[in-house]
């Protein structure tokens, strides 16, 4: 049995593992531990257990799946009791057209901002008489109907795969689920969309679409054996809400299919077939931290310190549906709109027209409070399918982010015009990722002020006075921070990519996970330094990085000023209560003494005491 989604929306706990493991050994194993696992690596020993990083937080057991690309294998020609016609094979493509009609109305109502990708381009396939005339040839030549539909994908896949283009080839994936679902509907057979239903994947690596099927076809929890907790894949996994534990351990490929796992996405710890009492204790121990009630209950509408001073909590936005989420839990609007995930989770560029529908979706749900867009931040873990520039050796340190848009002025211009519309009534902010000189900055805000024009010359109605902001996450700006204040309306500090540039860690990747530090003396101090200049020149200033899920860590911002957080939704009722604990002047002094420490022991020490 498996939780429900709604039920696992409270489950977050803390997304990092504690600071003290982090700086004395690694995030995965002690060393000793490491040492264990080698040992154990070398025997023939079944797995029982695998500790690994918090993805995305939750609680599921269930039967375990290895997901894998489906092969031309899946394309199984089963044997019916009488020879199938033309007729059949006529219905089957009618039938699958049908159910993919209405999965697709299925995700345009629970994701209305991802709806396009997923099914279009095997309904396209489905309406193809190229693909559907050559099937019905071979038919008209004698060849079974099964047989015939088979022949035409393999054909199809084999020129797939002989594309250039990694997107086209890409595209083998779904001519072959797209055979697999005729198939299935010429001999009435309806088990194709349940295959993940309530299980536990264990996947080498994932692509967004991916976490989006799993997601539709509700699966359980994920494990996923590469990439960090800030990756991309896991934070669309907390927008759909499932469970994802991160672990560097080959052996999982090898579960058998069925096993059960008990995947404990606040601790990131795996269990495989765990004892039936270890079960029942986790289940009841999740049921009291279930009560949505009960945290709504202790929900205020206003945020303040011990000692009354007031903090204002914000909701990063990755999907719309994050938005109920989001006002459930008191969010005073939204301080980080990831907008690329539209972008990412579709098969090409969204005019301005249907990012308009998108954002204005936004800003209705979050009527009257303060909305910041942060422009496409594509590049990195987060790369554009169908963009093939976006190619590169080292996609982090690429044409990525604020770069991206300033040399695709058009994708650029469309998407300001875009949210410029959207936000025509709205508190409306407009935020550049990885600004890394004050020129960088400039230049986007001159884009916004081009659009503008535009669209007064156009006469549409659109937002005049946007405030307009940079992220804080590359650390060459630090130098020049007081300047970028003096510019900018406000700043926000993006923690994750801060930390992954700043310590030279790659953020998705598991093996160095044991250097990311948050806690290292030169983020803190590179924070009170953006703060410090913030404050100089009366700038808003937030942080929406993951370190503000972390109530270790609260007490530092606070105590160096910072007074607007901007969290993934699910965290506001813990921050929310670790901020009530919160004295200001004793944070103040905490937030001095680990300034003056110089090294990642003792920082580590001060926020685990
Ligand atoms: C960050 O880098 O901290 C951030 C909030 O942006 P993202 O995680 O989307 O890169
Ligand atoms: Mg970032």
């Amino acid at each position: 049995m498996t939780l429900k989604n709604s039920e696992r929306i409270v489950m977050k706990r803390d997304a990092f593992l504690p600071v003290r493991g982090l700086a004395r050994s690694g995030a995965l194993f002690s060393f000793d531990e490491r040492k264990n696992v080698d040992r154990l690596a070398a025997k023939p020993l079944r797995l029982k257990f695998v500790k690994g990083q918090v993805g995305a937080e939750g609680f599921a057991v269930g039967a375990s799946i290895v997901f894998a690309p489906l092969l031309l294998g899946d394309l199984k020609v089963c044997k019916t009791s009488r020879p199938l016609t033309m007729a059949d094979f006529q219905r089957g493509v009618a039938l699958s057209e049908k159910e993919l009609h209405g999965m697709h109305r299925a995700v345009a109502k629970k994701l209305p901002d991802v709806v396009s990708l997923i099914f279009s381009a095997q309904i396209m396939m489905l309406k193809d008489r190229t693909l559907l005339g050559a099937v019905e040839a071979l038919i008209g030549r004698g060849i079974a109907p099964q047989e015939a539909v088979r022949d035409i994908v393999e054909d199809y896949v084999a020129r797939f795969d002989s594309m250039a283009n990694e997107y086209v080839r890409e595209k083998r994936y779904d001519v072959i689920d797209v055979g697999r679902r005729i198939l299935a509907n010429m001999i009435g057979s309806s088990e194709l969309d349940d295959r993940f239903d309530g299980k536990i994947v264990i996947a080498r690596e994932l692509l967004p679409s991916d976490i989006m099927k799993l997601s539709l076809q509700n699966a359980a929890g994920i494990i996923l054996l590469s990439g960090g907790v800030t990756a991309h894949v896991a934070v669309l996994a907390r927008s759909v809400n499932i469970p994802l534990v991160i672990a560097n351990e080959p052996r999982l490929m090898n579960v058998k299919n069925g096993s059960c796992i008990l995947l404990d996405g606040a601790m990131g710890n795996i269990s495989i077939d765990p004892d039936s009492d270890v079960v029942r204790a986790f289940r009841s121990r999740e049921a009291s931290r279930l009560d949505v009630k009960r945290i709504l209950k202790t929900l205020r509408e206003e945020t303040r310190t011990k000692d009354g001073v007031r903090i204002v909590l914000l909701a990063n936005i990755n999907l719309l549906a994050d938005l109920a989420v989001a006002k459930a839990f008191k969010a005073e609007g939204v301080g980080l709109y990831r907008s690329e995930f539209p972008f990412l989770l579709r098969g090409d560029f969204p005019s301005e027209e249907e990012q308009y529908v998108i954002y204005r979706r936004l800003v209705e749900g979050m009527k009257g409070r303060e909305i910041t867009f942060r422009t496409l931040d594509v590049g990195g873990d987060k790369m554009l399918s169908y963009y093939d520039g976006t190619r590169e050796a080292n996609p982090f340190l690429g044409l990525r982010s604020i770069r991206f848009s300033l040399k695709n002025r058009d994708i650029f211009a469309h998407q300001i015009r875009a949210i410029l519309r959207a936000g025509f009534d709205a508190d409306l902010r407009i935020m550049f990722p990885m600004i890394s000189s004050v020129d960088e900055f400039v230049a986007a805000r001159e884009m916004v002020a081009e659009c503008s024009r535009a669209l007064h010359l156009n006469r549409r109605p659109y937002q005049r006075k946007p405030r307009i902001g940079a992220m804080i996450e590359v650390p060459s700006i630090l130098a020049v921070i007081e300047e970028l204040a003096s510019t900018a309306d406000f700043l926000s500090i993006g923690t994750n990519d801060l930390i992954q540039y700043m310590l030279a860690v790659d953020r998705t990747n598991e093996k160095v996970a044991e250097f990311y530090f948050p806690h290292h003396p030169a983020v803190l101090r590179g924070i009170k330094r953006v703060v410090d200049a913030a404050s100089l020149y009366q700038r808003d200033i937030s942080i929406c990085g993951d370190m503000a899920h972390d109530p270790r860590y609260i007490p530092f911002f606070i105590g160096i000023g910072v007074r607007k957080f901007s969290l993934d939704a699910s965290y506001l009722p813990k921050i929310q209560h670790s901020v009530n604990t919160i004295d200001t002047r004793k944070a103040t002094l905490f937030a001095a003494d680990l300034l003056t420490k110089s090294s990642v022991t003792e920082t580590a020490e001060l926020f685990d005491r």
